[in-house]
């Protein structure tokens, strides 16, 4: 497929797809349909989940340019594909959490819904074998994940972040509760925001009826995950009248 200069796949995840371009310094990032959760050991087609993730993590990684925040984030190509700059990812999935739920509560016994002042960060080892354990500062410095510098400098950025989200989705009517980022080093070695930032990876409540709009309806089986999907991006204005694009 050489389509707007998509050239052979160069990654394939649980969810997305990484395909090289005609561009060194450029990748597209395709979204499927494919959820799966508990480390894969439960798995679903949810039709067009791919399609909302692809806008709304669109919307939110321009929203984070405009606030100043470096995001690998190009432009959204079609229904299903972006372009996004080529980094080199790091290993670690940064977890900022504003009210427990999830692990935190399996854990450490926290009450769902407690609200966390100041707001926690984790780091887990992207490490599909030993199920992205949880990993601390001198766990990233003896593997050589990042050097302390850099991982200050990630910490700080993940909290920016969650400041300008906690925003965006208020305005939304919806509680930002956590989410998880990753970033990778360009050329440059500048630490840039990558990946996606959806409901796929953001626990987001309806702020005033505490409904859950993110996988976690998917992981509880909840029932009607791409409604609560496409309530996400219908509060949050997305346009999709882009019908000359791919038909999902
Ligand atoms: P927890 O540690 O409670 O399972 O997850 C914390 C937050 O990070 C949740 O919003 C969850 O969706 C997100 N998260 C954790 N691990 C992953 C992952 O491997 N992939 C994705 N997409 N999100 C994750």
């Amino acid at each position: 497929m050489s389509q707007n200069n998509q050239l052979s796949l160069l990654y394939e995840g649980k969810a997305k797809i990484i395909y090289q371009t005609e561009q060194s310094d450029q990748l597209i990032q395709y979204f499927k349909d494919e959820a799966t959760a508990f480390n894969a050991e439960k798995k679903a087609v949810l039709s067009e989940k791919g399609i909302l993730n692809n806008y709304i993590s669109a919307a939110i990684m321009e929203y984070l340019a405009a606030s100043g925040i470096k995001t690998h984030f190009i432009k959204r190509l079609d229904q299903r594909r972006q372009f996004i700059k080529r980094l080199t990812i790091i290993p670690i999935e940064v977890i900022i959490r504003n009210y427990a739920a999830g692990s935190l509560v399996k854990r450490l016994a926290f009450t769902e819904g407690a609200l966390l002042t100041p707001p926690i960060c984790e780091f887990c080892y992207k490490n599909d074998a030993l199920k992205d354990p949880l990993i601390n500062h001198d766990h990233m410095i003896a593997l050589k994940i990042a050097n302390s510098a850099q991982i200050a400098y990630i910490k700080e950025q993940a909290l920016k972040i969650n400041q300008h989200l906690i925003n965006f989705f208020a305005q939304a009517g919806i509680n930002l509760i956590d989410f998880k980022l990753e970033f990778g080093l360009d050329q440059k070695q500048q630490i840039i925001l990558a990946d996606d930032i959806s409901p796929d990876s953001a626990r987001l409540w309806d702020n005033q009826t505490k409904q859950k709009m993110d996988k976690d309806r998917f992981r509880q089986d909840l029932g009607n995950v791409v409604a609560f999907y496409r309530e996400v991006a219908k509060r949050l204005q997305i346009n999709f009248n882009q019908s000359k694009d791919e038909k999902a």
